[in-house]
C-alpha cells in the first residue's frame, strides 16, 4: 500500500466552437489571425456599449450540461461581473456567471482502464466570455484583444480524481465529447481546453482534504500529467520532512519541466460579484430546453457498451470504433449494408480504413468511400469475385476516384481468376520454367509451393485465386 494518495480537481474551461463571440458579432475563432483585427466596441469595453447574448453559446453549453447528467440545468440563471484589473481585460470586469450558473451537480463517467468507469463529480458548469492575450515581445507588453468576448464553458469537478494518469485521462476523455457533441474541438496548443489544476495528498485511504495547491497555465495534456505528477512528489517530499503545504499558485514552466511560485491567489471577495445590470437573465424555457436536447447524441461510453452487447465485439474494438462520433456512425451503417457479422467489418475498418483516416487527416464520415463501399468491397472478396489484395487496394481507389468498387473492378479488369484452365495454364508453364525449384520440392522441401503461388500472383497481378492455384499446384508437382 501506497503511504499517500493524491486528490485531484481540474477546472477547465473550454472555448465553444461558436461563428460569433458570446455578446457582439465578432468571428469567434481568431486562430492565426493579425492581432486586434476581429474586434468592436462591444468587446473592446468602449463606454455606452450594451452585450447581446449569443443565443448559440447557450444551447452549446446546455448541451455539455446534459452529457454531464447535470441533474440541475437552471431554468433562470444569471450573469455577474467578475472584477478585477488587468490590462487585457478592458471593461475592468468579465461578464460571467457566479451564485445562479446555467448547471449544477453534474457527472463525468470517466472510463477506467479496467474497463468500469469512475464517477467524477462536476459541481458547476458556467459560461463567460475570454479576455484578451498579453504578449511580451523585447520588453513590450502588447495586447490582442481579439480573444475578448470569445464564449467559455468553465466546467470544474470535485476532488474527486487519484493520480496524474487520471487527471490526463479525464482531459482526454473530456476532449473526445466536447468532439463528439460538436461544440469544440477542444484543442489545448490552440487554448480551446485550458485547465488549471488542484492538487493535495492525504494518507492513502483517508478521507480529509488538506490544503491544496493550483498549478496554472499547463498548455498540453502530457504538461498536465507531468506538473501534477512534479507536484504530487513535492509535497511527499514536503509531508515527510515535517514541512506544512502553502497554499500556493503555481506555474508549470514549459521549457524547464518545473514549477514556480506565482502571485498570492485572488479570493472570491476580491472580486466583488454582482449581478450584470446589462444583461437579463436566461430563461430556459421548457420548449427550448426540449429543442436543445433532441439534439443530444447517444454518448460514446454508452454507444462503447452497446456496440459489444449489439453487436457482439469485443471491448477493444468497440473501444476504437467509439473513438469519434462519425468513425461509429461509418461503422453502423457499413454493418447494416454488409449484413454479415459485425466483426468482419470491424476487421476491416481498424485494419485499413482507419489506416486511410489517418493518412488523409479526415474523419470517417468526410470519407469518399462510403460505408456502401465498404460493405460491397467485403461482398465481392466474399464472394471470391475479388481476391482480397485485390479488395485492400479497392478502398484505395474508391477513395481516389469516388467511384462504385463494381465500375472499377468492371473497367479495370480486376476480377478474381478462378478459371481452372487458365491457371492450369499458366502454372504448368511457371513449373516448366523452373526445374530447380520442382526438385526442391521433389526432394521434400514442400515449402516451396508458397513460392510458387507468388509467381502465379505475380504472372496475373494478384488476380488470380490462391486456394485454386494451390489445388493445381499440389496436384500438378505430384504428378510429375
Ligand atoms: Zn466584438
Ligand atoms: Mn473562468
Amino acid at each position: 500500500m501506497p503511504k499517500y494518495e493524491a486528490v485531484i480537481g481540474l477546472e477547465t474551461h473550454i472555448q465553444l466552437n461558436t461563428k460569433s463571440k458570446i455578446f457582439c458579432g465578432c468571428k469567434a475563432d481568431s486562430w492565426g489571425d493579425p492581432p486586434n483585427t476581429n474586434i468592436c466596441p462591444v468587446c473592446t469595453g468602449l463606454p455606452g456599449v450594451l452585450p447581446v447574448l449569443n443565443r448559440v453559446v447557450v444551447e452549446k453549453a446546455v448541451l455539455l450540461a446534459a452529457a454531464m447528467h447535470a441533474d440541475s440545468i437552471l431554468s433562470l440563471s444569471y450573469f455577474a461581473r467578475k472584477n478585477y484589473f488587468y490590462p487585457d481585460l478592458p471593461k475592468g470586469y468579465q461578464i460571467s456567471q457566479y451564485d445562479e450558473p446555467l448547471a449544477r451537480d453534474g457527472t463525468f463517467n470517466l472510463p477506467m482502464p479496467d474497463g468500469s468507469s469512475r464517477q467524477v463529480k462536476i459541481t458547476k458548469l458556467h459560461i463567460e466570455e475570454d479576455a484578451g492575450k498579453t504578449v511580451y515581445q523585447s520588453g513590450s507588453r502588447l495586447i490582442d484583444f481579439n480573444r475578448c468576448g470569445v464564449p467559455l464553458v468553465e466546467m470544474v469537478t470535485g476532488p474527486d480524481l487519484r493520480s496524474a494518469d487520471e487527471a490526463a485521462q479525464y482531459l482526454i476523455r473530456l476532449r473526445q465529447l466536447l468532439r463528439w457533441l460538436g461544440i469544440s474541438e477542444g484543442d489545448m496548443e490552440k487554448g480551446q481546453l485550458r485547465c488549471d489544476a488542484n492538487v493535495s495528498i492525504r494518507p492513502a485511504g483517508s478521507e480529509v482534504l488538506n490544503t491544496k495547491t493550483e498549478i496554472k497555465n499547463i498548455n498540453s495534456i502530457e504538461n498536465v500529467r507531468a506538473a501534477i505528477q512534479v507536484e504530487i512528489e513535492r509535497q511527499i517530499r514536503e509531508v515527510d520532512a515535517g514541512r506544512k503545504i502553502e497554499s500556493w499558485t503555481l506555474n508549470w514552466d514549459d521549457d524547464s519541466g518545473t514549477l514556480r511560485k506565482m502571485r498570492v491567489k485572488e479570493t472570491e471577495a476580491d472580486y466583488r460579484y454582482f449581478r450584470e445590470p446589462d444583461l437579463l437573465p436566461i430563461r430556459l424555457g421548457e420548449a427550448w430546453r426540449d429543442d436543445i436536447l433532441a439534439n443530444l447524441p447517444e454518448l460514446p461510453l454508452e454507444r462503447r457498451v452497446r456496440f459489444v452487447d449489439q453487436y457482439g465485439l469485443p471491448l477493444y474494438d468497440a473501444e476504437i470504433l467509439t473513438e469519434e462520433r462519425s468513425l461509429s456512425e461509418y461503422f453502423e451503417q457499413a454493418v447494416s449494408t454488409y449484413g454479415g457479422e459485425p466483426k468482419v467489418v470491424s476487421n476491416w475498418l481498424m485494419n485499413d480504413v482507419l489506416r486511410m483516416i489517418r493518412e488523409l487527416g479526415v474523419k470517417a464520415g468526410e470519407l469518399r468511400l462510403q460505408p456502401e463501399h465498404l460493405a460491397e468491397i467485403i461482398h465481392l472478396v466474399e464472394g471470391k469475385g475479388i481476391t482480397t489484395n485485390t479488395g485492400k487496394a479497392l478502398l484505395d481507389r474508391v477513395e481516389e476516384s469516388g467511384r462504385s468498387p463494381a465500375e472499377i473492378v468492371e473497367e479495370e479488369g480486376l476480377a478474381q481468376v478462378s478459371d481452372e484452365d487458365t491457371l492450369r495454364a499458366l502454372v504448368s508453364e511457371i513449373l516448366e520454367k523452373n526445374p530447380e525449384q520442382v526438385a526442391t520440392y521433389q526432394a521434400g522441401k514442400t515449402t516451396v509451393i508458397g513460392w510458387f503461388v507468388g509467381q502465379v500472383m505475380r504472372e496475373t497481378r494478384g488476380k488470380a485465386n490462391p486456394q485454386v492455384v494451390q489445388t493445381i499446384l499440389e496436384e500438378l508437382l505430384s504428378d510429375r
